[in-house]
């Protein structure tokens, strides 16, 4: 009989997984002649036709606004920076709250405070872990600027619903679609259900270019307020470019010509880039699904799931072992994976402090939300105990090593009575 990786027998992967690498001759090519061009950005900081960039920016946000089906996409270095632009385009001010979930990277939590923005933490939906509408309704109040929902680990939020509750309270949806480029919602597009929605091409998401970000919207205004925040805004523009630009402090969010082109190549190909990730994921979940005690990635009906995160819940009671003893037994079969995703972010120091900038505790001080050390408690269960997660965008998956790791769950999963138990199942 085969023994556990963990108590010395043979782990199912010895090798670790080669990284997956998504640019190629394509990408090279288009990068070389942006340099032969010696045009490395085609920003100018001045209200002229250059204002809006280079032609490879153009190019890659004619192409978005093709494949995505929004009037407007603006592209920026990052979808960090895409956030606070969409922060101060839907005119965040000071004392504002701003409704966000607890799991997520920690630029979506962080945008707001940079206008003075207040994050209210909403809890999550324990299958998709993506906001609880009825917790986001509870949490509304006469100081709400808007919802900022994230597609987590690739799976849409209830976008439709929240733009509902959004446009009911006279509030904004803001869609952080970093990790879910082509997820859908009944056949439309995460990142387009919100006012605003923002995608990120960080080396580690589905299509990237180093680093970069898009925004999209279908408002003109919004979208006006958004190219001003790009480039300096306020400080360059005089009155007679653009009706009103109070309020409108810019900054230089613009995106290189290099990656631009780089950009363009891999959105031609995102179909194939997202389809193998989503292929992958479907076939794990597939070989898995009836594993007592684990729960593999739910996709809520009539959704694309495009798994930036292929996220695996455990029923420790169902199991018969703790997720971290479960864990602990996979990694040494050489399955990579995190037990648990982030600490839920209003434990951020910034937030338990209550204070973001300088000493005065600005800008909670504008405030009186208050941050616990464990407001949410689906969040808290699933970090401390339940979710595992495992990231196919980052592998070189054949299905040959698919074959293996889903042979490490089955193989732990049949052993498991003989891992320690360093602890009890709660
Ligand atoms: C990656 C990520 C971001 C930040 O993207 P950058 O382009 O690196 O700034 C924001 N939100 C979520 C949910 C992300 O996964």
């Amino acid at each position: 009989m085969e023994e556990l990786a963990l108590l010395g027998g043979k782990p199912v992967l010895p090798e670790s997984l080669p990284p997956y690498r998504s640019v190629g001759r394509a990408e090279r090519e288009a990068a070389l002649r942006v340099l032969d061009s010696g045009c490395l950005s085609g920003f100018y900081g001045s209200w002229c036709e250059e204002f809006h960039g280079g032609p490879r920016v153009r190019e890659l946000e004619a192409a978005w606004r093709a494949r995505f089906g929004v009037r407007y996409a603006l592209s920026v270095n990052s979808a960090t920076s895409g956030l606070i632009a969409a922060m101060g385009a839907i005119g965040v001010e000071p004392g504002d709250e701003v409704i966000v979930p607890p799991w997520t990277m920690s630029a979506t939590v962080v945008a707001p405070l940079f206008y003075g923005g207040i994050p209210v933490f909403a809890d999550i939906e324990s299958d998709t872990f993506c906001l609880d509408v009825e917790k986001v309704r509870t949490a509304i109040g006469p100081r709400t600027r808007a919802i900022l929902a994230v597609d987590l680990f690739g799976h849409p939020a209830r976008l439709a619903e929240l733009r509902k509750l959004a446009d009911e309270r006279g509030i904004y949806l803001v869609e952080d679609a970093a990790q879910a480029p082509l997820a859908e919602e009944d056949g439309r597009l995460a990142g387009t259900i919100g006012h605003v929605g923002v995608y990120s091409l960080n080396h580690h998401k589905h299509i990237h270019c180093g680093e970069g970000g898009i925004l999209v919207t279908d408002d003109d205004r919004l979208a006006e307020r958004l190219a001003l925040l790009r480039n300096h805004a306020e400080s360059v523009v005089g009155p007679k470019g653009t009706e009103d630009i109070t309020n409108l402090v810019g900054f230089n969010f613009r995106l290189t010509e290099l990656s631009a082109a780089v950009a363009t190549v891999q959105l031609a190909r995102i179909d194939e880039h997202v389809g193998r990730r989503v292929k992958v994921a479907e076939t794990m979940r597939a070989a898995l699904v009836d594993l007592e005690g684990l729960r593999p990635p739910v996709v809520r009906e009539g959704c694309r799931h495009v798994y930036y995160v292929w996220a695996l819940s455990i029923d420790a009671r169902e199991l018969g072992v703790s997720r971290d003893a479960f864990c602990r037994a996979l990694a040494a079969e050489g399955f990579p994976h995190n037990a648990g995703y982030v600490n839920p972010l209003y434990r951020l120091p910034l937030f338990q402090r209550r204070t973001a900038f300088g000493k005065k505790g600005h800008p909670f001080h504008l405030s009186n939300v208050e941050y616990g050390r464990t407001d949410c408690p689906v969040v808290e269960r699933l970090q401390a105990e339940s979710l595992v997660m495992f990231e196919p965008c980052a592998y070189e998956l054949t299905r040959e090593r698919v074959g293996r790791l889903v042979r490490a769950v089955h193989k732990v999963h049949a052993l498991r009575d003989r891992i320690p138990k360093g602890e009890r199942p709660k």
